[in-house]
């Protein structure tokens, strides 16, 4: 067993365990319902852990995870109707005019 991944956020740690499910990689959740020391002192920012069952699965699963959850494919850039301007796919609202970007 290896540890792939951490985060203090369950949800996005579930999701890179999807991720890797759908790329036929077994992983399971580690500490999900906080261990006795957090619970006693209500410390509710810790960290849970992804592991691998199989070891041989880390490198594909670390790019897996470098791709798909810490560097997400970058939004298309958009224009804006109002003003031309080209935005980032990032933004929601055009950064010169503040008009919002209405396919959203
Ligand atoms: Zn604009």
């Amino acid at each position: 067993m290896k540890l792939i991944y951490k985060h203090d956020n369950i949800a996005i740690l579930h999701s890179a365990k999807n991720v890797l499910a759908l790329n036929d990689i077994e992983s399971f959740v580690k500490d999900e319902h906080g261990s006795t020391m957090s619970a006693r002192f209500g410390i509710s920012n810790m960290f849970h852990e992804l592991w691998l069952t199989h070891d041989q699965d880390f490198e594909k699963a670390s790019t897996i995870i470098e791709n798909e959850i810490e560097n997400p494919e970058p939004k298309a850039s958009w224009v804006c109707v109002e003003c031309n301007e080209e935005n980032d796919g990032s933004f929601d609202a055009c950064w010169n005019c503040q008009n919002v970007h209405a396919s959203k």
